[in-house]
């Protein structure tokens, strides 16, 4: 039986994930399910898996975890040592889906003990790309990309030469404003925002959808993950979601990989991973779709695409500046105090900001020096934030 653990159990990648593996009960032992505030979901699925360990990642709620599990033979514990405790029992496969910074550390300590991580947790590359991939090599684990799109590349390189590719094509919706007049962009709402035209996700990466931080920060994914450069790397705008990356090689071949807005089937492939199996997605009726439609993307509507080829760029620790002022002004719009369009601003700013202090984004990529820069980056993006509210 496959041992398996999933991280961020109780979200939206981590639902999926749960009802994979529920489908099949039989093919797998179930290791830890982490949560964090959704404590009855936690209950139920650790239950319904029978679970080694259930693990919430706030200790206020750990009294709640426990009574809910009392008598089901099923550990449980509660904080952030604990999720690394969680992620350092033996798995030979490990969905790594917790949101935002706060999945690095337990992916990392995943990879210590020769798994395969399959990657969700996107800021995990953003911020610490190098230190994922070189301590991945250093222990033999194995990282799957999650992300749709670049499970799609993933794909369409299976079999082929590295050295061929010529550019990896990053498809986007356009998110909730695609088609909302550029003018009023300043004044959306969180809940407009939080409205995604093909993909039923969490709200933070709806949201960065809508902004298309979510696309930057994929493009920084993939030059992380694959080792492409960044001008190598484009991004074309897709209104149907249908195409999630295209691959070109040097030959002029373009291999697309297109598939039904689900997560599962990426999900899917990682969990089946080295074979496919059959998967309870939709099959697409390509004549009842239609036609595919493909836009230039407009960067006075999607700065944050300028803003990901500058990360990109400059590298270094640059990514973990990015992520914590994209998390920190993500936050503040979420709160009411900055406007849907004052986030690129502000992320652009603090990028600024940090570039111009010398040496940093040459510094090496440790868990120090990462959690130093996004501290520094998190006080800069409050600054520039204070200063729109006075
Ligand atoms: P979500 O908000 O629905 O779920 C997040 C999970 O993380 C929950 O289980 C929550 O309990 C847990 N969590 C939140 N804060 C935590 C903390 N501080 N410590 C530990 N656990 C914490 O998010 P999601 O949409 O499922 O996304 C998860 C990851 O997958 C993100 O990195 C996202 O970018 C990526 N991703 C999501 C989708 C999607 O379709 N939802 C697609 C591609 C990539
Ligand atoms: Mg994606």
């Amino acid at each position: 039986m496959k041992r398996v653990s999933i991280f961020g159990a109780t979200g939206s990648i981590g639902q999926n994930t749960v009802n994979l593996i529920g489908r099949n009960r039989d093919e797998y032992q179930v290791v830890a399910l982490t949560g964090s505030q959704n404590i009855s979901q936690l209950i139920m699925d650790a239950k319904m898996l029978q679970a080694e360990i259930a693990v919430t990642s706030d200790p206020s709620r750990l009294t709640e975890l426990r009574d809910g599990l009392v008598g089901s033979g099923i550990d449980v514990a509660a904080g952030d040592a604990a999720l690394i405790d969680a992620a350092a029992r033996p798995a030979d496969w490990i969905m790594s889906a917790i949101i935002g910074a706060a999945g690095l550390r337990p992916g990392l300590e995943a990879l210590k003990h020769g798994t395969v991580l399959a990657l969700a947790n996107k800021e995990s590359l953003v911020t610490a790309g190098p230190l994922l991939m070189s301590e991945a090599e250093r222990f033999g684990s194995t990282i799957l990309p999650v992300d749709s799109e670049h499970s799609a590349v993933f794909q369409a390189l299976v079999g082929e030469d590295l050295t061929t590719v010529e550019r990896v094509i990053i498809t986007a919706s356009g998110g909730a404003f695609r088609d909302h007049p550029l003018s009023a962009l300043d004044n959306v709402t969180v809940e407009e925002a939080s409205k995604h035209p093909n993909w039923d996700m969490g709200q933070r990466i709806t949201i960065d959808s809508a902004s298309m931080f979510n696309k930057a920060m994929e493009l920084i994914e993939t030059k992380e993950f694959f080792g492409v450069r960044p001008d190598q790397i484009e991004t074309i705008i897709h209104p149907e979601s249908l195409i999630h990356a295209l691959v070109g090689f040097k030959d002029g071949a373009l291999m697309a990989h297109v598939g039904p807005h689900d997560m599962r089937h990426a999900i899917g492939f990682a969990l089946n991973w080295p074979f496919r199996k059959d998967l309870p997605v939709q099959r697409l009726d390509l004549a009842k779709i239609g036609q595919l439609n493909f836009l230039e993307p407009d960067l006075a509507r999607y700065p944050a695409l300028m803003i990901a080829h500058k990360v990109m760029e400059a590298g270094g620790l640059t990514g973990a500046v990015f992520n914590a002022a994209k998390e920190r002004a993500l936050d503040a719009f979420i709160a009411g105090a900055c406007s849907f369009t004052d986030m690129a601003r502000i992320v652009d700013r603090v990028v600024d900001l940090v570039l111009a202090r010398e040496g940093l984004q040459n510094a090496s990529i440790t868990l120090d020096n990462i959690n130093e820069v996004d501290a520094m980056a998190r006080a800069l993006t409050s600054e520039e934030i204070a200063k729109l509210e006075s």
